[in-house]
């Protein structure tokens, strides 16, 4: 990392000659084994955000499209190969799909790298690579997914030889609504456990991010999935996204995305009584104890907040350090943003890219002009770097109010808020004083007080000298207003499976 942050320019950023051709092309959405326009014709451009030009566009589906997308998804799930196909096949087409993707792996990379922004060696070695993996994990499950036997001892039939036994079996159609910052992986840790359990799938990925999950579907049909077990509508979050929330036709709902949709989200499918899991919103600390090793803690709070520009629903978005270490810890931490450099993720030497769109552009500058409002100061960054495609430079802000809105919500962006603390009850209580509760990190090797604070801290993940650590079979969601249910692990095959109870009397 030579080159500071004031450095947009776009260098190597060609894309393959595949890529180009796969970008240029008229996009459609899948439903059934078709690949369709939206009913009403109408469609929505794609932007790349490291040039804000329009570089495609894609259908954009309505309730009609929606309509079919489920129909053509319940008719599979009920009366299909796929209905009747051993968990040993599910499980061979889920090793299928991940093998697809990753002998696709670069040409996936780039996709998601001009569509998002983010840089294409993360896309390749964080997104995707993770993305396969997890598959593969969930592959395994297929054959994994038990019920239990129960001895039983019903009073009031004393005489009966009873027994009672649990299935779980497949919930049925499956609802997948998706952010932006994550477009593939947010949709594998969807498919993944859907597709193992036996369930069928209507996707509707973000507005901003549709192409690489249409890529992703060509994937599919070549993997051999029968026609209607995964469809893809593409369009508005306001039209197809709640045509889909709202369709009786589905029986869960799985959303990620922000704690406002979410909420819009659970309350329909609470009128058709759909089963829902939501992974929102986060505002995540990042503690530092006195002991921890400075430079270390600086390097990893770094990362937790600048990766993918900060736009990680579970970035260390807050900063609390001991004051003893404070300004050391803040400083190494500056220097390292100082150090990125910034521009368009296709070119190799690029650290960080553009944030997604115009408006998560002018969401994040806004939210650091307000907190400079509110009386906080600049350690580094404070704002948009260059005049073309959405970059904003790595910022730390100090000397804030810890009722400051740039304290309490969301950015979303490359921010982070540094607060210093003197003792560990009232970090704990400060890192708890927030409507959301994802994940948060303690920097130290103190375990002792590690632990005793573990408990304490209202969160779904806890990190002990690493942030934004995630594994197949580690569960993932939040306490709090940042969601309900788990993904990932064990626990998201519960969530995509009914418990069905059989007492037999023989
Ligand atoms: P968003 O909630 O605006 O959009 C998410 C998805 O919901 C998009 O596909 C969008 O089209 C759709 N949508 C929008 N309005 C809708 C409606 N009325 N009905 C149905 N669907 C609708 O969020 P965003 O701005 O795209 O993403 C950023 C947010 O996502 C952040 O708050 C972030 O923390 C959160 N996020 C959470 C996780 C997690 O795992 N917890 C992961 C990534 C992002």
């Amino acid at each position: 990392m030579s080159t500071n942050n004031s450095n947009t320019g776009h260098s190597n950023t060609a894309p393959s000659p595949k890529v180009a051709e796969f970008i240029a092309r008229q996009h459609k959405m899948l439903i059934g084994s078709e690949w369709t326009e939206a009913v009403s014709g109408s469609t929505l451009g794609v932007i790349n955000p490291a040039t804000g030009e329009e570089i495609a566009r894609t259908p954009s589906g309505d309730a009609q499209d929606i309509d079919r997308a489920v129909s053509a998804a319940r008719k599979a799930f009920e009366d299909s190969e796929w209905s009747r196909m051993r968990p040993a096949q599910r499980e061979r087409l889920l090793w299928r799909l991940a093998d697809l993707m990753e002998q696709n792996i670069e040409e996936l990379a780039e996709i998601e790298s001009i569509d998002n922004g983010k840089t294409a060696i993360v896309a390749q070695h964080v997104d995707i690579t993770l993305a396969i993996d997890f598959l593969r994990y969930m592959a395994g499950w297929a054959t994994k997914i038990e019920g239990r036997s129960v001895d039983i001892s019903i009073p009031y039939m004393p005489d009966a030889v009873l027994h009672g036994y649990t299935r779980r079996e497949p919930v049925g159609v499956v609802g997948a609504i998706i952010a932006w910052n994550f477009p593939l992986l947010l949709a594998v840790w969807k498919l993944g456990p859907a597709l193992a359990t036996g369930c069928t799938f209507v996707i509707k990925p973000a507005q901003e991010t549709p192409l690489s999950i249409l890529r992703l579907g060509e994937l599919i049909q070549e993997a051999g999935y029968p026609a209607g077990v995964v469809n893809i509508v593409t369009g508005d979050g306001a039209v197809a996204g709640d045509a889909l929330a709202k369709h009786p036709g589905v029986n869960k709902l799985t959303f990620t995305g922000s704690t406002e949709v979410g909420k819009l989200i659970g309350k329909a499918a609470m009128n058709n009584m759909t089963r829902v899991t939501l992974e929102l919103g986060g505002k995540s600390p990042a503690i530092v104890l006195p002991d921890a090793d400075i430079t270390k803690a600086a390097a990893g709070v770094a990362t937790g907040i600048f990766f993918n520009s900060g736009q990680v629903c579970c970035a260390g978005s807050r900063l609390y350090v001991h004051k003893k270490i404070f300004d050391n810890t803040v400083a190494d931490i500056a220097s390292i943003a100082e150090g990125m450099t910034l521009g368009h993720g296709l070119d190799p030497t690029v650290d960080l890219g553009p944030l997604v769109s115009q408006k998560q552009l002018d969401r994040v500058c806004g939210y650091i002009d307000d907190g400079l409002s509110q009386g906080a100061s600049i350690v580094t960054g404070g704002g948009r770097a260059g005049d073309s495609g959405y970059f904003v430079k790595p910022t730390i802000l100090a000397d804030v109010d810890h009722n400051a809105r740039v304290v309490q919500e969301e950015i979303f962006g490359p921010v982070l808020v540094a607060i210093p603390f003197e003792d560990t009850d009232e970090v704990i209580r400060l890192a708890n004083d927030s409507p959301y509760g994802l994940g948060a990190s303690i920097w130290s090797n103190n375990l002792s007080e590690v632990h005793r604070m573990i408990p304490k801290i209202q969160s779904g993940s806890v990190w002990v000298n690493c942030h934004t650590a995630l594994d197949p079979a580690l569960p993932f969601g939040g306490y709090k207003q940042s969601g309900l249910g788990r993904e990932m692990g064990a626990e998201a095959i519960e969530h995509y499976t009914e418990v069905k109870t059989v007492l037999m009397s023989v």
